[in-house]
């Protein structure tokens, strides 16, 4: 028999989370705040739970995919003494720290932690390329793992449970830095009346994609020889310096000139310096 799980959370992501250990053939019980959400997946077979604890007290592996860490601290609040026992798997996105008080948490209530990020979104859950990186209990992570592996690969980075949220908004931030590069390179464009949209499509893509490998040593230190540092600041400061001139704001770039080690080099943080003053003034 395969184990039973509790899904809490059927929003985008908790209903595919769910429709994939249902689709697994693991026993699942759902609870959501809008009950009417889990109405086709008990058609399907899942348990509607009256009350979260009611759900908490379903089955041994418990999977928390709601909004935020206060919105999942208000709906366990009231069911904490179902816990004991329990493992809590909670992969509602948060910080580092939510997730380690969420991890003394639960302890206090006898149960067990394993935090996660989701690097998926819905459609991909339960398919290849899905990946959720999780941190806490190394136990939970190898004692559930055929319920885990349902939903996505699975990568344990460590014990402390805020290794996983860490490294999923480092993830986050990188995408979204990419985003909000997307978005200041087609305003640039459009101030000269070109179509943000085909800029996007048709030559932005194209050419991260180009650039893409040349990502995997940008973290390194030292100086690439083909592109040197210096170099590269006076085209960061050109951008900078046309964005003014086309009357774009430029606060997103100004941070590419700050190394991403604390600085020790004097020169790097004069440049910085006088990058910022050009952005501001
Ligand atoms: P949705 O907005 O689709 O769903 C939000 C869920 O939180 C719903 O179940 C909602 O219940 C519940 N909720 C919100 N406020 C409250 C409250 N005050 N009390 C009780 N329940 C509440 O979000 P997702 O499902 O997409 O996201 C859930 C988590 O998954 C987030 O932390 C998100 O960062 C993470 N995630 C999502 C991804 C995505 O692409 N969707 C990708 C990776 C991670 P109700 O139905 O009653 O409103």
């Amino acid at each position: 028999t395969k184990t039973a799980v509790t899904v809490l959370g059927l929003g985008a992501m908790g209903r595919a989370l769910a429709e994939a250990t249902l689709a697994a053939g693991h026993p699942t019980t759902v609870w959501n705040r809008s009950a009417d959400k889990a109405a086709d997946l008990v058609d399907r077979g899942a348990v509607r739970a009256a009350t979260v604890a009611e759900a908490v007290g379903a089955a041994p592996v418990v999977i928390a995919c709601v909004l935020d860490q206060p919105v999942l601290c208000e709906i366990l609040d009231p069911a904490a003494d179902a816990l004991a026992g329990r493992a809590l798997v909670n992969l509602t996105n948060g910080t580092p720290d939510e997730a380690r008080r969420m991890a003394e948490w639960v302890a206090g209530h006898g149960a067990d932690y394993l935090d996660g990020g989701i690097m998926a979104v819905p459609p991909m859950i339960g398919e290849p390329g899905a990946l959720i990186l999780y941190s806490g209990s190394r136990e939970v992570f190898d004692r559930h793992r055929t319920v885990l592996d349902v939903l996505a690969e699975g990568d344990h980075l460590g014990a402390d449970p805020g290794l996983a949220a860490l490294y999923d908004l480092a993830l986050l931030g990188g995408m979204y830095g990419m985003f909000a590069g997307a978005r200041h390179a087609a305003a640039l464009v459009a101030t000269v009346g070109g179509d943000p949209v085909r800029f996007v499509e048709q030559r932005l893509v194209p050419w991260l994609n180009a650039v893409m490998p040349a990502l995997s040593g940008s973290a390194e230190a030292g100086d690439p020889a083909d592109s040197p540092v210096a170099m590269q600041r006076i085209a960061i400061a050109n951008i900078i310096r046309a964005s003014r001139e086309q009357g774009l704001p430029a606060d997103l770039l100004a941070h590419l000139l700050a190394p991403i080690a604390p600085p020790t080099d004097p020169q790097i943080t004069d440049d910085v310096r006088r990058l910022a003053d050009l952005t501001i003034g």
